[in-house]
C-alpha cells in the first residue's frame, strides 16, 4: 500500500495554444472580446480557460482537459470553456484543495488585452471563486516567434490543502 502524502501546497502548471479563424467569436478568459476573428479547435477555442483548467488538473495529478473532454467528441464543438473549468474546480474541491492564487501570460499579435485585463482578472476571479487581486494576467505579443496567428496561454495555479480529512485514532493521555 502506497504512503500517503498530503501536500500542504501544490502547483499546477497549464499551457494551451489555439489558431486565429476569421467570422468567429473571440472568447478569451470567459469574455467575449471584440476583433475580426477567434480561435478555432476545441469548443469556444477559449485558450486562457483551456490553459487554466489544465493547471488545476495538474496540480491534483488529475487526466488533462483532452482526456476528459475529446476533441475528437462532437459534443464539445462550440462548447462553454467555462464547463471544463468549472470540472476541474470540482475535482479539486473534492481533492480538499482551495485556489489560492493564479497567474498567466497570454501570448499573441492581435488585439490588444490591456484594456481588457482588468474584466478577465475579475471574471477568472468570479470563475475560480478567489479575490482579483489573485489573478495576474500578462498579455505580451510573440516577438520573433512568426506566430501572428495564434494564442498562447501559459498559466500555473497555486492550491491550498483544506482541512485535514478527522482522524479516527484520538490522542492518548
Ligand atoms: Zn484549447
Amino acid at each position: 500500500m502506497p504512503t500517503k502524502h498530503r501536500p500542504t501546497m501544490r502547483i499546477g502548471y497549464g499551457f494551451d495554444s489555439h489558431e486565429f479563424r476569421p467570422g468567429i467569436p473571440l472568447k478569451i478568459g470567459g469574455m467575449t472580446l471584440p476583433h475580426d476573428k477567434g480561435l478555432g479547435g476545441h469548443s469556444d477555442g477559449d485558450v486562457l480557460l483551456h490553459a487554466i483548467t489544465d493547471a488545476l488538473l495538474g496540480a491534483i495529478a488529475a487526466p488533462d482537459i483532452g482526456a476528459l473532454f475529446p476533441p475528437s467528441d462532437p459534443k464539445w464543438n462550440g462548447a462553454d470553456s467555462v464547463i471544463f473549468l468549472r470540472e476541474a474546480l470540482r475535482r479539486t474541491r473534492d481533492a480538499k484543495y482551495a485556489v489560492a492564487n493564479v497567474d498567466a501570460s497570454l501570448i499573441l499579435a492581435a488585439p490588444k488585452i490591456g484594456p481588457h485585463t482588468a474584466a478577465i482578472r475579475a471574471r477568472i476571479a468570479d470563475l475560480l471563486a478567489i479575490p482579483a487581486d489573485c489573478v495576474g494576467l500578462k498579455a505580451k505579443t510573440p516577438e520573433g516567434l512568426n506566430l501572428e496567428n495564434a494564442a498562447i496561454a501559459h498559466v500555473v495555479v497555486l492550491l491550498e490543502a483544506g482541512k485535514p480529512a478527522p482522524t479516527k485514532k484520538r490522542k492518548k493521555r
